[in-house]
């Protein structure tokens, strides 16, 4: 018999999110519609595979793959890969030795694992994040022992960007601070700076002296593959060290693969070689290695031209797709006249809308149409 009490744990709080998907699926209804989760369905309502994910999968059965462990750091045409996507092919910080890129469990884990080397690195260090932001964010720093603080985002009232706001928050932080800052396709606003706004963002940063952490999860369905990266490229190229977190979940449709990369970039090769060395050792005692599916897909997809330019073509489609629906979803909104102009949701890009829809009209959607929105 066991003496072992657990009568002290207390329960946790559901994830509001996956607790709205739990509801949404014991709905019997039809139609109905889940718009609180951050996955691309296509016009059945289904999350499609790829047909490019599926060519390349063939193609890795049929070559009879052995499984031994990848190592530390994942697999290194993966990673290199992954770097020429993020960054370019020929940006400085690859010329000069400065970056390296690393395979994870997905973005969450890049995230993690970084948040888990800058609480080593910075004990007691505050990340800053936009308000809002993907809540989980503040999950998994918190989780790393990092303070988490906010910085202003989004205008309730425009549903658009606090530029000087968010430019003055910048202007007055210690010097190191951390900022989480969303590559494209802000989750959950949709609102991103434009390439100006990034442009002074990044000479802020630089000037401040900040640490700038850029979690790029949705590349490709903003605008294009170096379109959303633009943030990426443009604080890289100031010189200063950042971080990137990236996940192949959406561009590729890889979700349960949990395929994603961490990128550092850092003053020098010899403090690459170092950080590089403790991000392994944090590695070793998370998960060991990473898991390879995820990482053969990816890699036979980018390295293969005519499977490349057919995965380029799909993420186009997805993307298309998105800003078709956003178009019909504001004609129909503003077509309703609900007393309000619903263009903004035009202006922003990505899988997320804040629509500003106050509690009440959110209960009743769910309610009295089956359609659940966070
Ligand atoms: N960052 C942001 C902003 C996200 O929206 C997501 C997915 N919802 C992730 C990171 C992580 O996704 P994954 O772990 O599936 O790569």
């Amino acid at each position: 018999m066991s003496r072992i009490s657990f009568d002290h744990i207390p329960q946790a709080a559901a994830d509001p999110i996956l607790g709205l998907s739990e509801a949404f699926l014991r709905d019997a209804r039809s139609p109905k519609a889940n718009l609180g989760i951050g996955i691309y369905q296509d016009d059945t309502g289904k999350v499609p595979l790829l047909p490019s994910v599926a060519q390349a999968e063939q193609a890795l059965v049929q070559r009879q793959l052995a499984k031994p462990y990848l190592p530390i750091t994942g697999y290194e045409p993966f990673n290199e890969q992954m770097q020429q996507l993020l960054f370019g092919a020929d940006h400085p910080v690859r010329r000069e030795k400065r970056v390296m890129t690393m395979q994870t469990v997905a973005g969450s884990g890049a995230l993690r694992v970084a948040g888990d080397f800058l609480s080593f690195a910075f004990p007691g260090a505050t990340i800053h994040l936009s308000d809002p932001s993907w809540e989980n964010h503040r999950a998994i720093f918190e989780q790393s022992g990092l303070k988490t603080a906010t910085y202003p985002y989004f205008d309730q009232a425009s549903r658009q960007l606090r530029f000087d706001a968010m430019l003055a928050a910048f202007e007055s932080l210690p010097s190191g601070s951390l900022v989480l800052l969303h590559a494209c396709c802000h989750n959950p606003t949709g609102v991103d700076p434009t390439k100006e706004q990034w442009d002074t963002l990044a000479g802020v940063i630089a000037r401040r002296g900040l640490f700038p952490f850029v979690d790029c999860a949705y590349q490709g369905f903003g605008e294009s593959l170096a379109d959303d990266a633009y943030a990426i490229r443009a604080i890289a190229a100031t010189g200063i060290p950042m971080i990137v977190a990236a996940s192949c979940s959406k561009n590729f449709g890889l979700y349960r693969d949990r395929i994603g990369s961490l990128s550092f970039v850092a003053p020098d090769e010899a403090s690459l070689a170092r950080i590089t060395s403790q991000l392994k050792r944090i590695v070793r005692a998370n998960y060991s290695s990473p898991p390879a599916q995820g990482a053969l897909i990816v890699t036979e997809i980018l390295t293969n031209a005519s499977l490349r330019a057919q995965w380029e073509a799909e993420l186009t489609e997805m993307r298309d797709r998105i800003k078709t629906q956003r178009k019909a979803l504001t004609e129909a909104l503003n077509a309703a006249d609900l007393g309000q102009d619903f263009s903004f949701i035009l202006s922003h890009r990505g899988m997320f809308t804040y629509t500003g829809f106050s509690e009440a009209v959110v209960d009743t959607l769910r309610t009295e149409h089956g359609v659940y929105l966070v």
